[in-house]
């Protein structure tokens, strides 16, 4: 039988650089990422599926109704959510399959998959946020500030997650999650049958 794949649930404020991280751990075969459903409306080289499904409030919330959403908050006004059967089908096929989502979804998945890993990757300082939002040019003056204020409680939630990164580079901190995941797949919890193996009865 195939093992699980690590379902990894990846946080962290705008401007953390997480879109570019998980860019590049997409990169790698054995990992998947979850296309979330949201309402906000596309930036002007967003794709619908590959960036994100593009929703109405309506259609949203039908589909968070029928409990096809694994998780879903909304964020500084729009709804966010994680599509389920995705997921659900990659973890089987034993993919690692990551969540890029902001702390109120991560925690919901958390209680709901506790085998899930709660990843935050922090910008490394509060001056290169900003730099990074305003120079990043796709949001106007008052999303912007309405993201700083936001990053700013996301940070208090840091200690909730079991995994802190500071982003100072791409490739330090994907090489640091690929890290968590090489662990995490060590866990005994994750290995019940070693002993088995070991004696040659599975
Ligand atoms: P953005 O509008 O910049 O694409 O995303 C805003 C925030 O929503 C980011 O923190 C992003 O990680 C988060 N987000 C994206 N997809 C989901 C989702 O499916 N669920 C939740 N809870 N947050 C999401």
């Amino acid at each position: 039988m195939k093992k699980s794949g690590i379902l990894l649930i990846l946080s962290g404020p705008s401007g953390s650089g997480k879109g570019t991280v998980v860019e590049k751990l997409c990169e790698k075969d054995d990992f998947a990422l979850s296309i979330s459903a949201t309402t906000r409306a596309p930036r002007e080289y967003e794709q619908e599926g590959i960036h994100y499904f593009f929703h109405t409030r309506e259609d949203f919330l039908q589909m968070r109704d029928h409990h096809e959403l694994l998780e879903c908050a909304e964020f500084c006004g729009n709804f966010y959510g994680t599509p389920k059967k995705y997921v659900v089908d990659q973890l089987r096929q034993g993919k690692n399959v990551i969540l890029e989502i902001e702390v109120q979804g991560a925690l919901q998945v958390k209680q709901i998959y506790p085998d899930g890993v709660l990843v935050f990757l922090m910008p490394p300082n509060l001056e290169e946020l900003g730099k990074r939002l305003t120079h990043r040019g796709t949001e106007d003056a008052d999303t912007i500030n309405r993201r700083i204020c936001r990053a700013l409680e996301e940070m208090e939630m840091v200690d909730k997650y079991e995994y802190v990164i500071v982003n100072e580079s791409v490739e330090q901190a994907t090489r640091d999650i690929l890290a968590v995941v090489h662990a995490e797949k060590m866990r005994c919890s994750r290995n019940p049958n070693m002993k088995k193996i070991f004696k040659g009865e599975m």
